[in-house]
């Protein structure tokens, strides 16, 4: 069944008019007809079966008739910060840490990040960039969202953390299967800009208690690191998923 988002919680047997994009997909793009059963998620609660009832040239109607509260998110929560990634390779990364089931995707801007944006465009991007989130929602089966955090200047961000496992993408001592707790616990990933980070933003990671991680020999582009190693985490923890 196809799976579409729609902001708010839907009620069974309310019928529900889904919003101008949805509509325009269904009726549109996917010519889906009346009848269909489709999925509908709030990106909060779980999951509508629902029945197409009406199309109509900017409206789809459907009836919600059955709920179910599973969320598909791993249970230990991953905070990923990133930096910005030029063009489209920022929309991977994000599409990436979301079918990964990221709790929280925090944006940084690191010394050696090279994209600027000015705050329209960057207010764009965002907007984008969430778009990217529900769709990649919508196509692996994630019902809850993960949240989308506004740039925030690395050295700032970095001396308010806490986490109860720091770990940031870099040339380490140790394998990351030597340095993961046995039991999951929720944990914070920072990987790099293209450019790397610069010696004092590891060495502030370090202060704070996060640890280097390395995934192999080979330099990874800045929108696989992220991927590649909550991918390598959630094997070494599957527990966690
Ligand atoms: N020219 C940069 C390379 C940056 S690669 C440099 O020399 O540092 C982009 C980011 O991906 C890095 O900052 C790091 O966070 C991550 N990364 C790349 N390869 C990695 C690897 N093998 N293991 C862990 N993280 C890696």
């Amino acid at each position: 069944m196809r799976r579409f988002y729609h902001p708010s919680p839907l009620h069974i047997n309310q019928a529900v008019e889904l919003g101008e994009d949805n509509s325009h997909h269904i009726g549109r793009v996917l010519r889906l007809t009346p009848d269909t059963l489709i999925i509908v998620f709030d990106g909060a609660s779980g999951e509508w079966v629902c029945r197409i009832q009406e199309i109509s040239r900017k409206t789809v109607v459907v009836l919600p008739l059955e709920f179910s509260s599973t969320l598909r998110t791993p249970v230990t929560k991953a905070t990923l910060a990133l930096p910005i990634i030029k063009g489209e390779r920022m929309d991977m990364a994000i599409q990436k840490a979301t079918e990964m089931g990221a709790h929280r995707i925090q944006l940084i801007h690191t010394r050696y990040t090279d994209v600027r944006l000015n705050t329209e465009r960057l207010n764009k991007k965002l907007h984008h960039w969430q778009q990217v989130i529900i769709s990649a929602a919508e196509q692996c089966g994630l019902n809850q969202l993960p949240a989308l955090l506004p740039v925030a200047p690395f050295d700032s961000w970095i001396a308010e953390q806490q986490a109860t496992l720091g770990l940031i993408a870099h040339p380490g001592e140790k394998p990351l299967a030597q340095l993961l707790p046995s039991s999951p616990c929720d944990f914070t990933l920072i990987t790099g800009p293209e450019g790397g980070f610069h010696e004092d933003e590891v060495a502030s990671a370090l202060a704070k208690g996060f640890h280097p991680v390395t995934l192999g020999e080979r330099i990874l582009r800045a929108e696989t690191a992220p991927v590649a190693l909550l991918g390598a985490i959630w094997a070494l923890w599957d527990s966690a998923l």
